[in-house]
Parts: structure tokens; C-alpha cells; sequence
């Protein structure tokens, strides 16, 4: 037939054909038709149910929006400098990236070439291993070892084509963490000789002493790779930055890939202005999540639900029945909870922790869909 096109998929590398697309969940309006909800509460993407500092709020309103109309700064220039008080680390070892997720990529495309491999584990934020695979590079995923990253595991999988291992420190599901003497430890294994990214998107959660000081890791370890973000604690996740941190020489290799303009005004404003936040927001969230943990845990034990629950604002809850199924009839009832079959958590689903009161009706929502 004239005009039609051969056949795309002789366009299409192999490694993208094997790969089916991430379907996003549905705006909460289309939802709450969907399932006859009069409210929706969003249990399934670890973000800040407190919202952002106020401090970021006030940047927000400021906003003038005739500068709507101007690129931002290409480099987060005012944001890089703030953060280079803050860490203690020249300014030209962050870069700033939409979200976290983005800087994934431009890891990966810094360091890897045909043939090479990433590792990382099996059970933890896929967005790593995801990347790797649609860049047409093996991501080696190395089982978790009592819910944590296996560090005996990772290291025996590492050949001379391992470019970058990714630690995410807490991990998301888990929650478990390596402290400062394990990851130091690893890092002296490691010698320099792979790029070692730990993902500390929830980093900001953490209360326990022994977690690592990563940013002062760098200075010792330069093959070391930060990951923060402005999305989880700091509740600015619809702006869409987080940010990296290395040694500069690593930092330089990096800063290549970037896809300069990524990272609007606002966000760069907001997120400044979220730095400047005195701690209270930070010492508020991490009070809230305390609070919801302490009433829902033993709401679980009643319910003889088994459950995984560590650092970071989220539990991960083993259900007698498929996640999925939770999934439609949590809905029904206005909670929207992430399923972990996906995660390779089959029956499992992570709860975003809410205040009590939004709990209180979460477990009782659960214990209806035990019923
Ligand atoms: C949420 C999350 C991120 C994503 O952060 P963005 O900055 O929103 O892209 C990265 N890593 C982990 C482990 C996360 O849970």
C-alpha cells in the first residue's frame, strides 16, 4: 500500500523490543470515577503527606510569572552554590537533574559503552535497573540478604565490563540501610574501581547515628556518587529535582550527558528556599512518620499481617492474597497503595505513611479487604 511503513519493529534495537512501557496511574479525578471513591488518599509514592517547607511554599507564591517566559539557569547555579555550603564540597561537584530519576541516566550514559553491565539488586527502586536495560546495557541484580543490599553478593558479580553499582541507602522497599562502617567497607573493596552510587532519596528520614556521612565519603572514596532529592522529605516532588554529588573529576565525566535546561525556575527557587528551612520541617515529618509507624505496626501484628518496615516514610505489608486484588479493593474505599509484584515482592503492598487519622481509615479500609 502506498504511503504505508515497512514493518517498525526493524527499527527497533531488541532490547526495546522486550520491554513493555511503565503505565503511570490515572489523575485522582479519573480514579475516584473509576472506583466510586469520594476521596483519594496517595499511599503509593512515598511522598510527604505534610507538604513542602514552609519557606518553599513562600518561594512558590513569589514566583513572578513573567519570568515563566525566561530558561532557567542551565546549571542550578544558585542552588549548586547553597548546596556547596551546606555539604562542605566545591560547587562544581553537584549537578542538578529533574528529579532523581534523570540523574540515573546521565550516570549511566557517562559511564557505560556497548557490552558493560550494572549492578544492583533485585528487590529495590527499579528505575536503575530500567535504565540500564533501555540504554541496551545488563543490569546484574544481585538477591537481597536479610532485606538488605548484599555487599559479599555485589561484589562477586563485578567483572571488568562493571561500570556502576547502585546502593540505594535506605532501601526503597525495605528500608534497611548499610551504616557508615559497612559502606566504607564496601567502598575499600570496590578500590576505585567501578563508579558506586548511593541513592539516599531518603536520607533526610533517617534518625539512627551509624548512617552513613556520605558527603564526607566522597572526599575519601572519589568514585563515590550521591544521590539526593527534593522529592521525598522536602515535598516538592510535582517540581520535579533532585541533585548528585561526587568528586569533581567524576562530577566533569558527568556533567557531559546532561540535558542542560532540564530543571525549571521554580523548582531551582523552591528548592533553595527548602534549604533554607531551619529544621523544623524536616524534625515535623520525621515526628509524623514516628507517630503513624507506632499506631499502625501493631495494627498489623492484630491483624497477623506479616510486615517489612525500616527507615524512610513507607512499610511494606505481606498480604494472604494477590497485591493487585488489594489494590482494586483499597481503592474502593479511597486508598491508593503501591503493588510490589512489580518489585518482585509477589502479595506485597507499600503503604506511604499518612497521619494517624488517615491511617486510622486505612486500617480499617484493610481489615474490610481481609474480610
Ligand atoms: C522516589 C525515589 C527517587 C526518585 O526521585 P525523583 O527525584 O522524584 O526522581 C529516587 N530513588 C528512590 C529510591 C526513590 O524512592
Amino acid at each position: 500500500m502506498a504511503g504505508s511503513l515497512p514493518p517498525l519493529n526493524r527499527l527497533v534495537p531488541p532490547y526495546i523490543q522486550k520491554i513493555e512501557a511503565y503505565i503511570p496511574s490515572k489523575p485522582d479525578d479519573v480514579l475516584k470515577k473509576m472506583y466510586n471513591c469520594p476521596f483519594l488518599y496517595r499511599m503509593n509514592n512515598n511522598e510527604n503527606v505534610i507538604g513542602p517547607p514552609e519557606k518553599a511554599i513562600e518561594a512558590i507564591m513569589d514566583f513572578d510569572p513573567a519570568r515563566a517566559a525566561i530558561y532557567p539557569s542551565g546549571d542550578g547555579y544558585h542552588l549548586r552554590h547553597r548546596l556547596s555550603e551546606v555539604f562542605g564540597l566545591p560547587s562544581c561537584s553537584f549537578i542538578i537533574g529533574n528529579g532523581a530519576n534523570e540523574l540515573i541516566a546521565f550516570v549511566i550514559k557517562a559511564f557505560c559503552w556497548k557490552g558493560d553491565n550494572i549492578i544492583t539488586s533485585n528487590k529495590t527502586f527499579a528505575v536503575y535497573e530500567w535504565t540500564a536495560e533501555f540504554s541496551g546495557f545488563e543490569s546484574r541484580l544481585v538477591p537481597l540478604k536479610d532485606n538488605t543490599f548484599d555487599d559479599e553478593g555485589i561484589l562477586k558479580r563485578i567483572d571488568d565490563r562493571t561500570r556502576v553499582i547502585f546502593i540505594c541507602n535506605p532501601n526503597n522497599p525495605t528500608g534497611t540501610y548499610w551504616n557508615e562502617a559497612r559502606l566504607r567497607r564496601f567502598l575499600e573493596r570496590v578500590d576505585g574501581e567501578q563508579i558506586v552510587v548511593v541513592d539516599e532519596a531518603y536520607a533526610e528520614f533517617v534518625e539512627q547515628p551509624d548512617f552513613p556521612e556520605s558527603m564526607r565519603l566522597i572526599r575519601e572514596f572519589p568514585n563515590l556518587v550521591v544521590f539526593r532529592t527534593f522529592s521525598k522529605i522536602y515535598g516538592l516532588a510535582a517540581l520535579r529535582i533532585g541533585y548528585l554529588a561526587g568528586d569533581r573529576s567524576v562530577v566533569d565525566v558527568i556533567r557531559r550527558t546532561c540535558v542542560v535546561y532540564s530543571v525549571n525556575t521554580l523548582a531551582q527557587e523552591a528548592a533553595l528556599a527548602a534549604l533554607g528551612d531551619d529544621g523544623t520541617h524536616i524534625a515535623r515529618t520525621r515526628s509524623l512518620i514516628r507517630a503513624s509507624k507506632e499506631y499502625l505496626l501493631p495494627e498489623l501484628d492484630r491483624m497477623d499481617l506479616p510486615y517489612i518496615s525500616g527507615e524512610g516514610n513507607f512499610v511494606m505489608i505481606r498480604l494472604p492474597f494477590s497485591d493487585t486484588l488489594a489494590y482494586r479493593r483499597l481503592m474502593r474505599k479511597g486508598y491508593m497503595i503501591r503493588t510490589m509484584t512489580g518489585f518482585r515482592f509477589p502479595n506485597h503492598i507499600r503503604v506511604t505513611l499518612h497521619d494517624v487519622p488517615v491511617m486510622e481509615g486505612f486500617v480499617d479500609a484493610l481489615r474490610n479487604t481481609l474480610a
